[in-house]
């Protein structure tokens, strides 16, 4: 039985992303567009006002306080299309019978810290206007363009390039958007998280020397003890090192709670999809 719900979870998963990519890939770029319009604002001396966009980025990091980031996990568009990218360059190493390539985990690790500069940099220009006049060089505008079905992307081949190198990023790194370049990650790890619905591991109990969820964590993460205070920022809540203890040593901060039940999972996007609709994205 156990088994069998191991085997379901990435496709309820997967079914999730798959939705949310189809019908709420506007979630990102509203939630984006929020942090250029407030800098903009502010550079320009002038009010903040109650945009579609400041909703969607309000929304989102009001959701990510309460359920950690399992808008990246499961109905973020770029962080599905990475994890879609991914699986399908690892399918065809696997068929070609090749290695695939991986970064090493110490440059993950230092690269971790650049999409805080992207954040910045991104702050910064829409502070001084600068930021719209880039046009074309935005890797999220020909995301969004293509993604609607507009291929007149002529304009925009510096971002189409950028584009390009971040899916062969993704193809050899899991997560490659999210752990170093997104700027909207990047606000999300600095948040605050309730410690209600965040992970935690109980160490004691653990296989000696055994370090398999951080192995197969797309980020590397070391989870906090039990009753710690401290939270992952950079965890996604993929739910993947809850599936890979043997010892179900790994739950929520609310202990009838694993965190990958399937039910409470549908409840949280559940929330999640309302929360969008109500933002109008
Ligand atoms: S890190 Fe950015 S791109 Fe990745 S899932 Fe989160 S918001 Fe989306
Ligand atoms: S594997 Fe676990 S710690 Fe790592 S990102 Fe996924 S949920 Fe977070």
């Amino acid at each position: 039985m156990k088994i069998q719900k191991k085997k379901i979870h990435p496709y309820v998963r997967a079914a999730i992303q798959l939705i949310c990519f189809l019908f709420f890939s506007s979630a990102f770029t509203a939630a984006f567009g929020g942090i250029k319009y407030i800098a903009s604002q502010l550079g320009a001396g002038e009010k903040i006002q109650w945009t579609a966009f400041v909703a969607a980025l309000a929304g989102l990091c009001a959701f990510t306080i309460i359920f950690g980031r399992f808008f990246c996990g499961f109905a973020c568009a770029f962080g599905s299309l990475g994890d879609a990218v991914h699986w399908l360059y690892l399918w065809i190493c696997k068929k070609i019978k090749k290695k695939p390539i991986r970064l090493r985990a110490d440059l993950c690790e230092k690269f971790s810290a650049v999409k805080y500069l992207i954040l910045l940099l991104i702050v910064v220009l829409s502070f001084f206007g600068v930021y719209t006049k880039l046009r074309g060089a935005s890797p999220w505008d020909v995301f969004s363009m293509l993604h609607t079905g507009n291929f007149q992307v002529i304009e925009y081949i510096p971002g189409l390039l950028l584009l390009l190198s971040i899916i062969g990023g993704m193809c050899v790194q899991e997560r490659f958007f999210c752990r170093f370049l997104c700027p909207l990650g990047a606000v999300f790890s600095m948040l605050p998280v309730l410690p209600l619905f965040t992970l935690r591991r109980n160490r004691e109990d653990c296989i000696k020397g055994c370090a398999g969820c951080t192995r197969k964590c797309p980020s590397d993460i070391g989870l906090p003890e039990d009753g710690s205070w401290e939270t992952a920022g950079d965890c996604f809540q993929c739910q993947k090192c809850i599936r890979t203890c043997p010892k179900e040593n790994i739950r929520c901060g609310w202990k009838v709670l694993r965190g990958d039940e399937i039910i409470f999972t549908l409840v949280r996007i559940g929330l999640l999809i309302g929360l969008c609709l109500w933002m109008g994205l």
